[in-house]
């Protein structure tokens, strides 16, 4: 008899595990407690598919810059107190901010983003799917000639793992890229071009998925469905809803992204991941919108063209837990993309505000793990989990089959 599976989750992580399960013949229930797939972190987020620039976020120039974080208001900010697992975690950050972890982190995640831009063309490959994935290249803006350095540095570390093409350009050169650049902000010295990156739109992604799931794999998809706590993991995973029902399975799947330990922690296994709250809205397209995806590390933002919109995403707020817009934001999110580039968009209609949480590791490697017999973990994607999706999706499979 095929084995079975409980998801819960169906953000861009729940959903590339139920494919991979569902495609190796699993029996998969997946659950989520939204009206539809997405409705988290998932949702509007920066869209990018960056496979190949995949860097961590601890470094030893975030170490540099920790005090300047928590003065900040925007940008990359971060909350100096919290309870003791939000201390714990600020240590194991620091720890992980040297140049050996930094150049680690960075290898597996590259390895990782890797596998997963296989696993994305394989999907696209055998089924239509319409999210709107395309190839538009992805440019980092650099502002100053140690940012420069730094972009190059790793650039180097990576190419000496993988073989793929980034370029490092002059701001004289970027025109020549994409006419619109030649709009950029005063502060810009260059950039690093990588062609091959692409961008999709991960709410139509995720309910396109759902679709697929439910009439070519027989998964059983259940929204409205709260799962208040996993009560047994072995030797079946059983696990109770919010209205009492009870769903048992071979193994239980944790895709919960922020709210991953609010059903591992009762379990023992709780996992090291915070909250980095960010914002995005969208705008109609203009003659100065930029076709390849624009990344300015400085202003924290990502300036993106989806095609028929363009989706500006940005800030990250560590330890800020709640999904609520704060007063403000989108407003100033809407400024310093302006100050950025000024026509890459009409800005004068800005549509679909949002917040969500990034799930965020002190390594910003995610947990794909196993701690029990039916239990499994796939969390913590941080900045990259839409990137990251179909590969963590594929190593948690390959998890719960070796026996
Ligand atoms: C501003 C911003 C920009 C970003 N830009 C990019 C980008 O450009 N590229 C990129 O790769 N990544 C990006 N990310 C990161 C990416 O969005 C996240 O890493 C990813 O969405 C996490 O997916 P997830 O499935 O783990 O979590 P979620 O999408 O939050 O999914 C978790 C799901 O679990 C459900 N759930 C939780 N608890 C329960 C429960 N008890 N019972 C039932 N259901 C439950 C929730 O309803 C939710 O649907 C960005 C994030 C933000 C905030």
């Amino acid at each position: 008899m095929a084995s079975s599976a409980i998801v819960i989750g169906a953000g861009v992580i729940g959903i590339g595990t139920a494919y991979a399960l569902a495609r190796r013949g699993w029996q998969v229930t997946l659950i989520d407690e939204a009206e539809k797939a997405a409705m988290r972190s998932s949702h509007a987020n920066g869209a990018q598919l960056s496979y190949c620039y995949t860097d961590a976020l601890g470094s030893p120039a975030t170490f540099a810059a920790l005090p300047t974080f928590v003065r900040a208001r925007e940008g990359v900010s971060i909350r100096p107190f919290g309870g003791p697992d939000y201390l714990a975690w600020l240590v194991q950050f620091a720890r992980n901010c040297t140049a050996a972890r930094f150049r680690e982190n960075t290898l597996a995640l590259l390895r990782l983003g890797l596998e997963s831009r296989d696993a994305m063309d394989r999907l696209c490959a055998e089924h239509a799917l319409e999210f709107g994935r395309r190839v538009t290249g992805k440019l980092l803006l650099l502002h100053s000639p140690e940012e420069f350095d730094r972009a190059r540095r790793s650039r180097d570390l990576k190419q000496g793992a993988v073989d793929f093409e980034q370029v490092m350009l002059d701001r004289a050169e970027l025109p020549d890229l994409d006419p619109a650049l030649g709009g950029v902000a005063e502060d810009v010295v260059g950039a690093i071009h990588t062609p091959s990156e692409e961008v999709g739109d991960p709410f139509l992604f995720c309910n396109a998925m759902v679709d697929l799931l439910r009439e070519d794999y027989g998964v059983e998809v259940r929204f409205g469905s709260s799962v208040s706590r996993v009560e047994q993991t072995s030797p079946k995973a059983r696990i109770a809803l919010d209205n009492g029902e009870r769903l048992e399975a071979d193994a239980a799947v944790v895709c919960a992204g922020t709210g991953s330990n609010r059903l591992l922690a009762p379990l023992g296994h709780r996992i090291p991941i915070q909250p980095m709250k960010g914002y995005s809205f969208e705008m109609p397209l203009a003659n100065g919108s930029p076709h390849v995806s624009v990344t300015d590390v400085k202003r924290r933002i990502v300036i993106v063209n989806l095609g028929d919109r363009m989706r500006v995403a940005g800030f990250a707020a560590l330890g800020r837990g709640s999904y609520a817009i704060e007063p403000g934001r989108i407003e100033r999110l809407c400024d310093v993309a302006h100050d950025c580039m000024p026509n890459a968009g009409d800005y004068s209609k800005l549509s679909r505000p949002w917040a969500g949480l990034r799930p965020t590791t002190p390594t910003s490697q995610p947990v794909i793990a196993r701690p029990a017999q039916g239990l499994a973990i796939n969390a913590g994607h941080g900045a990259l989990g839409w990137t990251l999706a179909m590969g963590s999706g594929e190593r948690l499979a390959a998890l719960l089959e070796r026996d």
